[in-house]
């Protein structure tokens, strides 16, 4: 089977070098003319675990290439997939739709033999029957046949091919016996694991990616108050979420507080949901507050890194380790280091940056605040006469960190893990003045 695949970015990519494993004949399209040509090349360009590996391999196999001609690379293909990028609209927190309608638009002109256009973009319940009408009124030549499915995709950043090849569920939002028959060919692979495939309607499936994000978000807020309340109350957040994971109706997964979620999806897909149910007029309330929840914490975190300097940050010079979202990915949108790093700087630290693989992303987002900011290759001379250490992502690097080494190069020993990585027991025996979130027994809670 031959498939297309248009936008090559995160999810285009991993989809497009994860079905050429499956031994599809796949071509990735996109835009960006430097990043085909380097892709050509076997040049990725994000950090994603695995991922250079498996695109090298298939290049060389015939299996995947890569184009920038939309009209040509399509030609023969079963099913064309949308994967453009569907970020929040400036102003009012929709989702913008304006890089998935270009791409109807252009498939309208250039279609030209039946295939199911198949969207893998998070877009708000109606964009597939918008995506249909855009082609079939524009559709060059009239005697054409398609169809339109939704196929969210479920992937995280930095285990996203082990997502992609070994999926909780596969979500289908198709109805018709045609479009069916192709992705259940080309999802056949995923059958002999026997993953659940779950056909809806399309408006079913685009609305389950949103309403996964969005419960998924809120048991992150849920448990980062949690935290918040155990630190009034002299409770130990961690023990919290034991003893409430363990009950299989709740799950032990998601309930780690830190500094705010962040990333390519959770703010931006939370929001675009509540806009949906605003314009319907069918009020999703327990959301609005979850994005509230979120966005003051992301706003408010810096606070625990003043409360650990004895609540003034004017010229303390502090070391950040973590920018990106998460850790194993170069991904910086929406991080929670975009607001907390303006904030230190804004009560008048000096900053000492460090990130595993974000760096060079983290450097575009910074460039106004050159003079207060430092760059380092390493974390331990990031922290070099600091008076602070901040652990902001919890990169595997930082889990076990030479304790003794980091006193030594601190000025003051200060740590405040925003992941609750270290237990405060042992720091605090080390000598070190600990933070951590929701745990009574690290200090500045
Ligand atoms: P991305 O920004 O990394 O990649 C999008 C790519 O599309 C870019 O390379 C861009 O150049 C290309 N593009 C835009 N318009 C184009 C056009 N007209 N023709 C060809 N190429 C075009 O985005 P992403 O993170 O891969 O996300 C894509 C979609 O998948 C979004 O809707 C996102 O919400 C969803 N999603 C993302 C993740 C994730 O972890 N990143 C997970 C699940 C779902």
């Amino acid at each position: 089977m031959k498939i297309s695949i248009i936008g090559s970015g995160y999810v285009g990519l991993v989809s497009g070098a994860c079905f050429a494993e499956f031994g599809v004949d796949v071509t990735c399209i996109d835009k960006d003319k430097n990043k085909i040509k380097n892709l050509k090349k076997g040049i990725i360009p994000i950090y994603e675990p695995g991922l250079e590996d498996l695109v090298k391999k298939n290049l060389k196999e015939k299996r995947i290439n890569f184009e920038t001609n939309l009209a040509e690379s399509i030609k023969g293909s079963s099913a064309v997939f949308i994967a453009v990028g569907t970020p929040e609209r400036r102003g009012d927190g929709h989702a913008d739709l304006t890089f998935v309608y270009e791409v109807a638009k252009e498939l309208a002109k250039s279609l030209n033999h039946y295939a199911v256009i198949v969207n893998k973009s998070t877009v708000p319940i109606g964009t597939g029957k918008k995506v249909y009408e855009i082609i079939e009124e524009n559709k060059k030549n009239k005697e054409l046949k398609f169809d339109v499915a939704s196929n969210p995709e479920f992937l995280r950043e930095g285990s996203a091919i082990n997502d992609f090849m070994r999926p909780d569920r596969v979500v289908i939002g198709c109805e018709e016996e045609r479009p069916k028959k192709i992705l259940e060919e080309l999802y056949r692979p995923l059958y002999l694991l026997e993953t659940p495939i779950l056909f809806t309607k399309r408006e079913t499936a685009e609305l389950i990616k949103y309403a996964a994000n969005s419960f998924l978000a809120t048991k992150i807020s849920f448990i980062n108050e949690i935290a918040d309340l155990c630190e009034k109350v002299g409770a130990n957040v961690s023990d919290v979420s034991i003893g409430i994971g363990l009950d299989g109706r709740i799950g032990k997964k998601f309930l780690h507080p830190g500094p705010g979620y962040g990333g390519s999806c959770f703010p931006k897909d939370t929001q675009a949901l509540v806009k949906t149910a605003q314009d319907y007029n069918s009020k999703l309330s327990l959301v609005e507050h979850v994005v509230n929840s979120n966005k003051k914490r992301k706003k408010n975190i810096y606070k625990k890194v003043k409360l650990a300097c004895s609540n003034d940050l004017r010229k303390k010079r502090i070391s950040i380790l973590g920018l990106t979202f998460k850790p194993n990915t170069d991904d910086m949108r929406d991080s929670p280091s975009l607001e907390l790093i303006p904030a230190l700087i804004k009560s008048g630290s000096l900053l000492n940056l460090y990130d595993p693989e974000g760096m060079n992303e983290a450097k575009k987002y910074f460039k106004k605040y050159k003079k207060q900011i430092k760059w380092f290759d390493d974390a331990y001379t990031s922290m070099k006469s600091c008076d602070a250490v901040v652990i902001l992502t919890e990169w595997n690097q930082f889990r076990a960190l030479n304790l003794k080494k980091v006193k030594e190069m601190l000025k003051t020993p200060i740590l405040v893990d925003l992941r609750n990585i270290y237990n405060p027991k042992e720091l605090l025996d080390y000598g070190f003045k600990y933070s951590s979130l929701g745990r009574p027994d690290s200090l500045f809670v």
